[in-house]
């Protein structure tokens, strides 16, 4: 098997989030490989809240959730003792944001959980079927238990 050099994990920050992260570490270890991490904060299609009093609390901008999935990434990378870690956020749909990332920084590995918040009782969740589809790297898709 050839040495990879750049991994990607796409972070979720689920449940389940340790384990895949665990698991990218190791591989990175021992393929002496960088190795980043992307949370893709999901594109919300603009609604016009503004004359519903029921609503418009609810509203934070794209700015707020960049910032706020920023915050939360530091504080992963924290708690997990990253060091050496490259830490990006993106704005996006999670299949062309983690594909973009792949082109432009030339990752050879995508590492990512079967599934997460959208695919529970599933062997694959969206998300990872959809990069699935769209990478041109190789994928490792992390088992996890339900
Ligand atoms: P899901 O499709 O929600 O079941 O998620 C499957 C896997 O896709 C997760 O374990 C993550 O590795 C990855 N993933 C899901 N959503 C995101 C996101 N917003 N940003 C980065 N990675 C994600």
């Amino acid at each position: 098997m050839s040495d990879y050099t750049h991994i990607l994990l796409a972070i979720d920050f689920s449940t389940s989030a340790d384990q895949v992260l665990a698991k990218a570490r190791d591989i990175a270890q021992r393929n002496n490989a960088k190795l980043s991490l992307l949370h893709v904060v999901e594109y919300m299609p603009p609604v016009d809240y503004a004359n519903d009093p029921m609503v418009s609390n609810w509203v934070i901008n794209d700015n707020e959730m960049l910032e706020q999935a920023k915050k939360s990434l530091q504080k992963f990378s924290e708690k997990h003792n990253l060091k050496e870690v490259d830490l990006n956020v993106q704005f996006g749909t999670p299949k062309h944001a983690i594909s973009q990332f792949v082109e432009d920084k030339q990752c050879d590995l995508v590492i990512m959980g079967s599934h997460g918040r959208h695919g529970i009782s599933l062997l694959l969740g969206s998300t990872a079927v959809a990069v699935l589809h769209a990478m041109p790297c190789d994928i490792l898709t992390v088992k996890l238990e339900e």
